[in-house]
């Protein structure tokens, strides 16, 4: 290049995330009832309706007593009722009485402690304690949650366990921000499709099977188109037939005279930046086709797994991975100017390094994992505490 180019060369993570994110499409919000939520994220804060526990109650089976009357064992009571759930015991427990109670069923009215049917020996007309009864096996009507308390956060993925929160806060459907349509395509004349016979010199298009995957647990919604190969005008017409929010191309960005999706993007559509100062994945692009952005991710499939997983993803859902500190079990080297990952296996709560850490070498995600994140000018010895991001 003659000219100095008019984006920014090597940004950091931090600004390649950002970049991304600004070119993102805003998100509809639609109410989704719970069976189909699972994975999307909740466009708004989310309420209780209800008080939960609903009634102070049981936490185990056993009996309802006056913790007071039980503090010296073995004691006996006189059980005078039942309370289960759906059917409270009406009455009141006075002094030396007990209540049979079941998980969940609401505590008696008297009673203020449980004890367990482990503890318990049926005599004639009561039951003996073993133990004293305990007020800890109560649950207080509202002490996991209260009408109107919020429970659930705008911007949260809707795993399970949220799915099932929403349900106990009273919620048949819940709001959710549309999926990102997502479309992947990958480059390179040398690409075979898995299934089809390959000769020398060729390579299975795995890099788009990982991607896809990728981007649904990311909650988009992808979409593979057929792969394109190292020509101009085909990869136009690829780009040009993408009818997605975001499009993410593999290969075809670095220095090499048949990396065309650089060439694509430099002359005939608009670059934000080109290269990110990390490897792998160094030769990653942002840009733009006709309004459409653009994410050109390097063609080696580490990289291209790595740059989705630290930078493209964190874009498209707004959330980080979040590292864990473990202790380096082997030395890892850091570079001047880069952050640098190295694949890792995690044993006993230490990061070692996985022997072959090229980024050509597919089994290395597989086998290791797990990315040790060393910033810019950093080293770590064995025995130092190391970030590590856990891709599983
Ligand atoms: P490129 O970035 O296009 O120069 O590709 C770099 C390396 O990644 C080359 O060895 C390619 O064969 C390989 N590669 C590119 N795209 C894919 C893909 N979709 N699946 C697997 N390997 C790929
Ligand atoms: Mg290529």
């Amino acid at each position: 290049m003659t000219t100095p180019p008019s984006f920014p060369m090597s940004v950091s993570l931090g600004e390649a995330r950002t970049m991304l994110g600004e070119l993102l499409p805003p998100r509809q919000t639609r109410m989704t009832p719970l069976l189909g939520a699972y994975g999307l994220t909740l466009a708004s804060d989310l309420q209780a309706t209800v008080n939960h526990p609903s009634a102070t109650e049981s936490a185990l089976d056993g009996v309802a007593c006056r913790e007071a009357d039980t503090l010296s064992v073995p004691v006996r009571l006189e059980l005078i009722g039942e309370s289960r759930a759906g059917a409270t015991f009406a009455g009141v427990v006075g002094p030396g009485q007990a209540v049979r109670i079941y998980t969940g069923a609401p505590l008696p009215a008297g009673a203020d402690a449980i004890c367990p049917v482990e503890q318990l020996e049926d005599v004639p007309g009561g039951v003996r304690l073993r133990r004293p009864a305990s007020v800890a096996d109560v649950r207080r009507e509202g002490d996991d949650f209260r009408t109107g308390e919020t429970v659930l956060y705008a911007g949260q993925r809707l795993t399970p366990a949220r799915v099932a929160l929403a349900a106990a806060l009273g919620h048949a459907e819940v709001p959710t921000l549309a999926p990102l349509r997502v479309a992947v395509l990958s480059t390179g004349d040398e690409l075979i499709e898995p299934g089809r016979p390959l000769v020398a010199g060729q390579v299975y298009n795995s890099n788009a099977y990982g991607l896809v995957g990728l981007l649904r647990e990311a909650g988009c919604e992808a979409i593979m188109l057929p792969p394109v190969s190292d020509d101009l005008a085909a990869l136009e017409a690829a780009v040009a037939s993408a009818r997605a929010d975001v499009l993410l191309t593999s290969g075809g960005v670095s220095m090499g005279k048949y990396d065309f999706m650089r060439d694509l993007l430099i002359e005939h559509g608009e670059v934000r930046f080109w290269k990110v100062r990390m490897r792998p994945g160094g030769p990653a692009m942002l840009g733009g086709w006709k309004g459409l952005p653009v994410f050109g991710l390097p063609g080696n499939p580490v990289s291209s797994l790595v740059v989705f997983q630290v930078i493209v993803r964190p874009a498209l859902t707004g959330r980080p991975l979040t590292p864990v500190r473990l202790r380096a079990g082997s030395a890892f080297r850091g570079l001047a100017d880069k952050t640098a990952f190295w694949r890792v296996t995690v044993r006993g709560g230490e990061a070692f390094a996985y022997a072959q850490q090229g980024s050509g070498v597919l089994r290395s995600l597989s086998d290791a994992p797990a990315l040790v994140m060393i910033p810019e000018g950093g080293l770590a010895a064995v025995g130092d505490e190391v970030d590590v991001l856990l891709l599983e």
